[in-house]
């Protein structure tokens, strides 16, 4: 596989408590991965160094050929979604979507042409002058999306984006997120302590265990034939 990302032992400590050890993956464009484990085994760690947000100890990460280790997070080209929305509250709708794209210098027309577009897409049109708080859960995660989409990152990273969710709309919210991710053909890494939904959004599962992936492979190889005991406790494969 040609990989468009690769991390190449990324390896990060805490204090003496090491996080990530020694992390290898690739993701070919227009993939959409996910890392599964459970609570503290690394996945926000290594979601943020991706995104430059945490510093690494060890290890390249390299996008479209280039490593960016040392380039700083605005200029990484990614982008990050996260369970919290993390929406401007004093900002409309739409002023949230162009606020990236306006720090870019991109002009009025063009931000105006571009969120129109996006809200077309995640079915928010008739929101675009509400503010965050007038907005449900799953409305302003998918503003979230729009917004992280609007400035054409390279890679998207979405940390746990439905935990917060009630139920029902999870589910409708994570086909909408893979049916936008395969429209966009967007690299995309997909962050859940939850296997179903793994199992259902992603090309390609990778468990997580003490900040190791223990392994990796298509949704179908990853519960049929596990290759641990943890990976077949963790992917509930025994019923
Ligand atoms: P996950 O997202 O899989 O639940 P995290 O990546 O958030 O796990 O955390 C992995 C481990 O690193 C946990 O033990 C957590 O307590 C620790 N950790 C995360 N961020 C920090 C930090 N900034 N300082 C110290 N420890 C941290
Ligand atoms: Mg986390």
């Amino acid at each position: 596989m040609s990989a468009y990302l690769e991390l190449q032992g990324i390896r990060k400590q805490f204090g003496d408590a090491n996080v990530l050890n020694h992390v290898n993956l690739k993701i070919a464009e227009g993939e959409m991965v996910t890392l599964l484990g459970p609570s503290g085994c690394g996945k926000s760690t290594l979601l943020r160094c991706v995104a430059g947000l945490t510093e690494i100890d060890e290890g390249q990460i390299i996008l479209a050929q280039k490593n960016i280790v040392h380039v700083p997070p605005r200029n990484r080209e990614i982008g990050m979604v996260f369970q919290s929305y993390g929406l401007f509250p004093n900002m409309t709708v739409s002023e949230n979507i162009e606020y990236g794209m306006k720090m870019r210098g991109a002009s009025k027309e063009e931000r105006r042409k571009r969120s129109d577009e996006l809200l077309a897409i995640v079915d928010l049109e008739d929101k675009r002058h509400h503010y965050p708080r007038q907005l449900s859960g799953g409305q302003q995660q998918r503003v979230a999306l729009a917004r992280s989409l609007a400035v054409q990152p390279k890679v998207l990273l979405l940390d746990e984006p439905l935990s917060a969710l009630d139920a029902k709309i999870r589910k409708s919210l994570r086909t909408e997120i893979r049916e936008i991710q395969k429209r966009f053909n967007m690299t995309t890494i997909f962050v859940t302590h939850d296997q179903e939904e793994a199992l259902i959004v992603s090309d390609r599962v990778c468990l997580m265990n003490k900040g190791n992936i223990v392994q990796e492979g298509t949704p179908e190889a990853i519960y049929t034939t596990p290759r641990t005991e943890f990976v077949a406790r963790f992917m509930g494969s025994y019923n």
